[in-house]
């Protein structure tokens, strides 16, 4: 009905004629009583394989030529590449499935005739209903389908009312989910389990000995369904393929029977099973229980988990067990309650599915059973209510569920909490916490991989759990017995990182102020320097002044009296310089002063010292003076050289001045003196007119006037 590319399958059904068909399908029929079933599948596909090309016409034969198919069969046996070519198909046969708006515009059937079946596809509510068991006409054309040929565009024509088709394949659930009996109109024989409705359609659970499989019909108005649960039946249907949704591969199988007239009940399902005696959970798991087609069993105990829509466990005196269910109805944890559903293994594990329960009051708390690890994996609580403690390590992010991953020993385990019980999270519920889980121990076995259980002969067959569960019923399941260490690598690695960058931060900040103390340190030595020369230099002249003077003199004189030399002061001042200021400004003044303490500076030798003094008042210090007749040289030629006029603003400004010189030898030197001295000669210069020098000598007593004049 659906997909082409199956050619490989569909290539085993191909037959020549209808006699072939007849062959091959016969030999199941009449000897399946007596012949297993997995060797009537060999000989099926082994008759299937030999069988020679449809319709003996090459796939690339021209659409005109084509031959009219007249049988399910024929059509249905096409391949792929020849179905796309549209062969004329024309058959009578009976409709046993039809459904008048399947989807996407379609309506679509399954027709039946002597020989097969095939899927045919109708415009949407070609029929608003089509009886399991009329008669049509089809004539339209082969289609490659997604899975094998249909019929497309139909012409259906009522004929009139049959019955329908008595001969069906009996097949199992695994031949049907082989794909083989693709269409084809089969009888399965098995136990509803349960069924689900929608407005239109009914699907029944159908548990066969090999397995279970949907049984997909019209809804019928005045059906009693229900009662159908438990019941052992016979059905026939046609078989149908299940796609992904994803490749549109096929996935399984499913039927599509006509109704309830398909069904025959071979053993109806037996009265209210909640009124049957409980049985005690661990008789479940004896041999006379393992079985599909049993009924219902009832079971009371008290109730240790119930996850609404899915789950619930349930422990009596003799043991425990999880059930499967679909139902929502309020259940206590610690209540008793009547369960009835069907026995089933899953995994290792022995469950109910299918589940129904009342509640039957109040009972008694179950314990949980304290557990380790090793115990659980070697041990037999599956289904139990435990208590085991562990350290978080993580948690599954993806799952909507609150999904915890633990770890105890050498093993690692997950405790559940379902979305719609989680509550709200606790604090502590963090990596690295120890935590203390109560809940259903739910173990699983790889049975490919199982190992015996250490201790226990081979021949007992034992397996070890490899994984397990711990499902829980209420956040409070979950007890924080240790909080996480604030010492967790990821904190760990924060805290250096902390501590690397404050270290980083803290070097950098001792850089930045050792050098703004070195910038500050700098300027301090400059503005020292500026105030240490601004107080020995003068601001005007840049000579020395009396601070540097008195300095160099107390070291001048020291130094003579060392080396047994002389020395001598020559105190200058500029005649009438009140009237240069008067006369020609101050600015003329002021560069009067710079250009005489030029000429001073020029007049003496570098070892020597002009200071200012103050106002138009200077000194000069002679040292290391071997000669006395040297300082009155000095002091003629300072006079001379004072009065040479000074150029000023396009102008000359006369000038001179008087000098008054002091000369000393070692055995009378002494500051105060000389400066005494050199005052009261510079004294006597002016007064003898000033243009001239005057030298007071004391060793000699004698004074002399030179003038320059
Ligand atoms: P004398 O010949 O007796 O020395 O007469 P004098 O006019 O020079 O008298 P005195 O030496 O007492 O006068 C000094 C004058 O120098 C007084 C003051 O107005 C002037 N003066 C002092 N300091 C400065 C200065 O820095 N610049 C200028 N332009 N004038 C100054
Ligand atoms: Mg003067």
């Amino acid at each position: 009905m659906n997909s082409g590319r199956c050619d490989r399958m569909k290539g085993g059904i191909q037959l020549r004629g209808e006699e072939q068909g007849k062959a091959c399908l016969m030999p199941f029929r009449d000897t399946r009583s007596k012949v297993p079933v997995a060797m009537l599948s060999v000989i099926f596909l082994a008759c299937l394989f030999f069988a020679s090309p449809a319709i003996g016409q090459s796939a690339k034969e021209p659409a005109g030529k084509l031959r009219t198919l007249t049988t399910a069969r024929q059509a249905h046996s096409l391949t792929g590449e020849q179905a796309a070519h549209a062969y004329p198909v024309h058959l009578r046969a009976v409709v046993t499935y039809y459904d008048p708006n399947y989807g996407n515009g379609f309506a679509a059937m399954f027709v039946t005739d002597a020989f097969g079946s095939i899927w045919v596809n109708l415009p949407a509510n070609t029929f608003a209903t089509l009886p399991a068991g009329t008669q049509v006409d089809v004539t339209g054309v082969s289609s490659n389908g997604l899975f094998a040929p249909v019929i497309a565009s139909p012409n259906v024509r009522v004929i009139g009312r049959s019955s329908l088709p008595e001969k069906a394949v009996r097949v199992t659930r695994s031949i049907l989910f082989s794909g083989v009996y693709d269409s084809q109109w089969v009888e399965v024989e098995g136990t509803i389990h349960s069924f689900s409705e929608t407005d239109r359609t009914v699907t029944l659970r159908l548990e066969m000995p090999d397995g279970g499989i949907n049984v997909l019909m019209m809804r019928e108005a005045s059906a009693n369904y229900s009662s159908l649960v438990d019941a052992r039946v016979l059905i026939r249907a046609n078989a149908a393929p299940v796609f992904s949704r994803v490749k549109y591969e096929m996935v399984g199988t499913r039927l599509m029977a006509p109704g309830l007239a398909a069904i025959k009940v071979l053993e109806p399902a037996p009265s209210d099973p909640f009124n049957l005696p409980a049985t005690p959970i661990d008789n479940l798991v004896r041999w006379d229980h393992i079985s599909i087609l049993k009924h219902r069993v009832h079971l009371r105990g008290t109730v240790t988990l119930f996850w609404p829509g899915s789950s619930l466990c349930l422990r009596d005196a003799s043991g425990s067990i999880c059930a499967r269910t679909r139902e929502h109805t309020p259940l206590a944890v610690g209540g008793i309650a009547d369960v009835v559903g069907f026995a089933a293994v899953e995994g290792d594990a022995q469950i109910l599915t299918d589940v129904f329960y009342r509640s039957a009051g109040k009972g008694e708390p179950v314990a949980a059973i304290p557990m380790a690890a090793d115990d659980i994996v070697h041990g037999l609580h599956d289904s139990d209510l435990i208590v085991i403690e562990g350290q978080l390590i993580g948690r599954d992010q993806a799952s909507p569920d609150t999904t915890l991953m633990l770890s105890t020993g050498n093993v690692i385990f997950t405790a559940v909490l379902p979305k719609s019980l989680k509550g709200t999270e606790e604090d502590g519920w963090e990596n690295g916490s120890r935590l203390r889980i109560t809940g259903i121990c739910s173990a699983s076995v790889n049975a490919e991989s199982s190992v015996l259980r250490e201790g226990v002969a081979e021949g007992e067959g034992s397996l070890v759990a490899k994984s397990f569960r711990v499902l829980m019923r209420t956040p409070g399941d979950i007890v924080v017995l240790q909080k996480a260490s604030w010492w967790t690598p990821a904190h760990a690695l924060l805290l250096l990182a902390l501590v690397l960058t404050g270290t980083l931060i803290a070097l950098a900040w001792v850089i930045m102020l050792r050098k703004h103390v070195l910038q500050q340190t700098i300027l301090l030595r400059e503005s020292e320097e500026r105030f240490r020369h601004m107080a020995l230099h003068d601001a005007l002249t840049g000579l020395a002044t009396r601070l540097l003077l008195d300095d160099r003199l107390t070291s001048a004189v020291e130094a003579a009296k060392r080396h047994q030399t002389g020395l001598a002061l020559l105190m200058v001042d500029l005649d009438k310089f009140k009237e240069i200021n008067d006369t020609y400004g101050h600015q003329a003044g002021d560069e009067v002063l710079r250009v005489s303490a030029q000429r001073l500076l020029q007049a003496v030798r570098k070892s020597d010292t002009v200071a200012r003094m103050g106002g138009d008042e200077f000194v000069v210090l002679l040292s290391d003076l071997s000669n006395p007749r040297m300082a009155e040289e000095i002091a003629a030629n300072i006079v001379a050289t004072l009065a040479v006029p000074v150029h000023f603003a396009g102008g000359e400004v006369p000038v001179s001045a008087s000098v008054g010189v002091c000369t000393a030898l070692a055995e009378d030197l002494d500051v105060d003196f000389l400066l005494k001295n050199a005052d009261a000669a510079l004294y006597q210069a002016k007064a003898k007119g000033r243009n001239c020098f005057y030298v007071f000598t004391p060793s000699q007593h004698r004074t002399k006037t030179e003038s320059i004049a």
